[in-house]
């Protein structure tokens, strides 16, 4: 039996997203032959607007419905402290708690060399530029605990000392496992490692 070409290539979509293998496309795809059309319909509306609807703030490049996004448009932050992160979903996870009062720069990934990505793949010369304009006195390097992660705050702390002495370069890390991810931290933990951290 040859799979009709439109189930192939819902296939061929699922297997292009992150943690999904072959055997998990099939399964999802032959899923939603069985779903009504109507719903399908909703679905393929949802993605179609997926990118339409929201905005990349063209501050700290973190994604909402209005640019610049709302927590750069605040001003009851502290626009002075500018937190570090790797992904949009961080920052979901660091305002969950409501304790942060400062504002966000997202990298949009890591520097990841094994599979080819270098500063210039992630939004470091946009936080560079900021910091280049003034009025930021402490950057706090939320990237995650990982081996990558590391890297790149250590990149991006030098590059950081090249501009300014006297801008106070931070990085969390107390209380994170090695390895994890800041997204799926509690609250607690990420509130620990957000107070305690360092000097680099
Ligand atoms: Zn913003």
């Amino acid at each position: 039996m040859k799979i009709p070409k439109a189930v192939q290539n819902v296939i061929e979509s699922f297997e292009k997203l992150p943690g999904i293998g072959p055997k998990s496309a099939q399964r999802l795809t032959f899923y939603l032959l069985h779903v009504p059309q109507a719903q399908l319909d909703n679905f393929a509306d949802a993605f179609a607007s997926l990118k339409k609807g929201t905005k990349l703030c063209s501050i700290c490049m973190s994604i909402d419905e209005t640019d610049p996004c709302l927590i750069c448009a605040d001003s009851a932050r502290d626009q002075s402290i500018i937190c570090v992160v790797e992904q949009p979903l961080d920052v979901l996870a660091l305002e969950k708690n409501g304790k942060y009062k400062g504002v966000y720069h997202v990298l949009h990934g890591r520097i990841d060399p094994l599979n080819n990505l270098g500063p210039d793949e992630i939004y470091v010369s946009q936080l560079l530029i900021r910091i280049k304009q003034g009025g930021i006195t402490e950057v706090i390097l939320a990237t995650n605990p990982t081996m990558d992660g590391e890297a790149t705050a250590m990149y991006i702390s030098k590059q950081l000392k090249n501009i300014s002495s006297l801008l106070r370069i931070t990085r969390i890390g107390r209380g994170l496992p090695v390895g994890a991810d800041l997204e799926y931290a509690d609250e607690i933990t990420l509130q620990r490692a957000m107070e305690g951290r360092s000097e680099v």
